[in-house]
């Protein structure tokens, strides 16, 4: 809802979309084209409500450095994707559910690879999660009903500020007292902020963690170990593995909060993880809530998967859609010379832009795409969604929730430049 108050608006219930908790409480103050304040957002928050997402001294639209019409820019965007052989479509982790749709549709309709920024780090857990399967829950079950919350390689004063106060303290319908009715434990390289609140923490050095998730798993299993080869290999004592298994075991139901970290040392850290919770839930209940990051990660996943079948990698250039998790990463694509265009959606120019192989053009779209131009770009500056732009991102826990636009658009929104960039593309390739 939007109150008027002089010359300055409140916006109440704006989503950030700083980090992947997605907050939906903040209230904008605004006046005219700039935000004031972020009431409730986090120091990160605050800075990117804050941040000059919106540049109307920006042209709409440039060709080889050059201003044009966004038309013009759309037409000459169709008329490179139609004729490449190899098309590539990548970005997509700022842009909305709705955007992200229409870019796997123009994908399929021209037969490019196509998948989201953050495969590095989705890659890893998502082979894992296809290995072993996974118990996941959504925040509202974990606030209702976590009575032991484990915090396993993240930094959340530094990614995701506001978990302690989303996801920790908060009072759940079986959990009334909040954090006081909770163990909270936590696993980190020995330096982290949680540390400060949990009730106990284990320091696991960096490619240690599946080790380490080894060595619970067996304590929870009642397998007797060699405990100088479990402190060696893990870092820790055998002992205190076995008093948190105790716990895990002892709770009627536990979370386990994880993020990038673990993807650092490839699906086989995700994968002992989800096979601890296999191997709690025969007698308790147990689930993992991964972390994403800022945009909307979860919801390019999710979109693609919907649409082509597999969250990332996505090679449609028979006419179908194949996963192939190792080769078709649209990045690795670029830079072997196998791809002959670009469409970047919702991201800017940057190195892997400007080191891409000679000749190979660039489709730019996104709120500062006509920034920095150059000679083979064509960019098209849009909205900034939850700026000034609308539309639905996916949090973490694969929640949809609407974004509150703060200010009306002086550009396109991206939605609106890929709606007209795929009926340019079909009226091209109908001739
Ligand atoms: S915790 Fe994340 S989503 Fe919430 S206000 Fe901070 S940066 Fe934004």
């Amino acid at each position: 809802m939007t109150t008027p108050s002089s010359d300055i608006r409140v916006l109440n219930d704006a989503t950030c979309s700083a980090c992947g908790l997605l907050c939906d409480d903040i209230v904008l103050s605004i006046s005219g084209h700039r935000i004031l304040k972020a009431d409730r957002a986090c120091e990160l928050g605050r800075s990117w409500f804050l941040g000059n997402h919106r540049v109307e001294t920006l042209p709409p639209a440039s060709v080889d450095g050059i201003t044009v019409p966004v038309a013009e820019a759309i037409g000459r965007a169709a008329s490179i994707l139609v004729n490449a052989r190899a098309p590539v479509i990548a970005g997509l982790t700022s842009a909305t559910l709705e955007s992200q749709s229409l870019a796997a549709r123009l994908a399929d309709r021209l037969g490019a690879t196509i998948g989201p920024d953050h495969s590095e780090e989705a890659t890893p857990r998502l082979l894992a999660i296809q290995r072993s399967g996974a118990v996941l829950a959504s925040f509202g079950e974990v606030i209702h009903r976590a009575k032991l919350i484990l915090c396993w390689g993240i930094d959340p004063a530094r990614t995701h500020p506001r978990l302690r106060e989303r996801l920790i303290d908060r009072p759940g319908r079986f959990v009334p007292e909040g954090r006081a009715g909770r163990t909270v434990l936590v696993v980190d390289q020995s330096v982290s902020e949680c540390r400060s609140w949990a009730d106990g923490a284990i320091a696991v050095s960096s490619g240690r963690h599946t080790e380490a998730i080894q060595a619970l798993r067996g304590a929870v299993r009642g397998v007797a170990a060699d405990p100088i080869r479990v402190e060696r290999h893990s870092g820790s004592p055998v002992d205190l593995w076995q008093s948190w298994a105790d716990l895990l075991k002892r709770a009627p139901y536990s979370a386990i909060i994880f993020g990038a970290e673990l993807a650092r040392e490839g699906a086989s850290a995700i994968e002992a993880l989800m096979r601890l919770l296999d191997d709690l839930n025969t007698t308790t209940r147990c689930v993992a809530v991964p972390l994403a990051g800022p945009g909307n990660p979860a919801g390019a996943e999710a979109i693609l998967t919907g649409r082509l079948g597999a969250p990332v990698s996505v090679d449609l250039a028979d006419g179908i859609a194949r996963y192939r998790p190792v080769d078709a990463d649209p990045w690795l694509r670029l830079q072997s010379g196998e791809a002959d265009a670009l469409l970047l959606v919702g991201e800017d120019l940057d190195e892997r832009t400007t080191t891409r192989p000679k000749g190979v053009p660039v489709i730019l779209l996104g709120p500062n795409a006509t920034a920095r131009s150059a000679p083979g770009v064509v960019a098209i500056a849009t909205g900034m969604p939850g700026i000034d732009d609308g539309g639905t991102f996916y949090r973490s826990d694969e929640v949809s929730l609407p974004l509150r636009p703060a200010m009306t658009p002086v550009h396109p929104s991206m939605h609106e430049v890929l709606a007209t960039l795929l009926s340019y593309c079909a009226t091209l390739q109908s001739h």
